[in-house]
């Protein structure tokens, strides 16, 4: 009898615009994992809190208007897109603002307590929908969200390449910013977990960077 295929969990973390994306995305597909982007849910709570007219500072605020909303997962493609009151956000989570106030709010113990069983439900979404596993990337996924995943990723690279590629993507971006406030918060900061792969990304293409991880997958399969 043929053994059920084991579902993996794979995690990666990183700065901003370290190639986390591309990369989860192309391991999404090759590996039929469930594919989530863990800073688009945080994008997600800081749009609907801007929306509230409501500042990082506002705790008790925001404790207030997390009470409210309905947070479902839709399936989008390969893709787990976070929907509020049954609306998926589109563009408007990269606009200058949430930009520049996402890091903020993603500080705030608050909002990471209101995503933390969100994110790991994730896994039995992943289950649910037939996938082998899941490929979630963020900044704190390998250290707090999914410590025992079978496989976990640190992508790294210099800041100035990092900044180049968000405005060769178009995007106005304080990418060095949110680094600095990622990795000097108190609660779950940007860190490379331990026992994690790190990849330097500076020198190398994104077709280099995926073959990397997924021949790390295919060959140290459980
Ligand atoms: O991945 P992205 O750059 O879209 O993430 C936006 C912001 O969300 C990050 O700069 C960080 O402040 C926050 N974030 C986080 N923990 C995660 C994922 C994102 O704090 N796991």
């Amino acid at each position: 009898m043929a053994l059920a295929k084991h579902f993996i969990i794979v995690t990666i973390d990183g700065g901003a615009a370290a190639g986390k994306s591309s990369t989860a995305r192309a391991l999404s597909k090759r590996h039929h994992l469930l594919y989530v982007d863990t800073g688009s849910f945080y994008r997600s709570i800081t749009l609907y809190l801007l929306k509230r007219g409501l500042h990082p500072d506002e705790t008790d605020k925001i404790r207030e208007a997390l009470e409210n909303p309905a947070v479902t997962t839709e399936l989008r493609s390969r893709e787990a897109r976070m929907a509020i009151d049954g609306e998926v956000p589109g563009a408007e989570l990269r606009n200058r603002e949430v930009n520049e106030q996402v890091s903020h709010f993603a500080s705030r113990q608050v909002v990471r307590d209101f995503l933390l069983d969100y994110q790991r439900g994730h896994a039995g979404f992943a289950r649910e929908n037939g996938f082998d596993g899941i490929v979630m990337e963020g900044r704190d996924i390998g250290s707090v969200i999914f410590p025992d995943a079978d496989f976990r990723f640190f992508l790294d690279a210099d800041p100035s390449a990092r900044s180049q590629r968000r405005s060769d993507q178009g995007e106005e971006d304080s990418v060095e910013e949110r680094d600095r406030l990622d990795t000097g918060r108190k609660s779950a900061p940007l860190i490379c977990p331990e026992g994690a792969v790190r990849i330097d990304t500076t020198r190398m293409t994104l077709e280099e960077v995926i073959e990397k991880v997924s021949g790390i997958i295919s060959n140290e399969g459980p």
